[in-house]
């Protein structure tokens, strides 16, 4: 499958690891727009939140018990924010699942 985020979980392209385990990746974006920029992903191969189903959402729940630890690794102890756009209207650009986590200053564009 031709997926940039499969490639990096695979080794196959590089990227800065933050975390690791049996189920998630994450790593720094390599186009940060904030202080601390990372994309944290399911290893399994999950396009958007459109494509999660009973049968794969513990993949999904991995990555929000990781993110914490990464949060924490991070220094993030004045809180961060999550982002995952999933497809056209949020300009998904990437379609393997992913979420933002942004930090290491006041956020600026609040949303929602
Ligand atoms: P999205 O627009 O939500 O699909 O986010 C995709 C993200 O992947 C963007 O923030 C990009 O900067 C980031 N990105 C693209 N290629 C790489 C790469 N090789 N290493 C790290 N981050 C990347
Ligand atoms: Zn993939």
């Amino acid at each position: 499958m031709d997926c940039l985020f499969c490639k990096i979980i695979a080794g196959e392209i590089p990227s800065s690891k933050v975390y690791e385990d049996d189920y998630v990746y994450a790593f720094k974006d390599i186009n940060p727009m904030a202080p601390v920029h990372v994309l944290v992903v399911p290893k399994k191969h999950i396009a958007c939140a459109n494509d999660i189903t009973a049968e794969n959402s513990f993949e999904v729940a991995k990555i929000f018990e990781a993110i914490p630890k990464i949060a924490s690794v991070l220094g993030l102890n004045n809180g961060y924010r999550i982002i995952s756009n999933c497809g056209p209207d949020a300009e998904q650009t990437v379609l393997h699942l992913h979420f933002h986590i942004l930090g290491g200053e006041k956020l600026p564009g609040k949303l929602v």
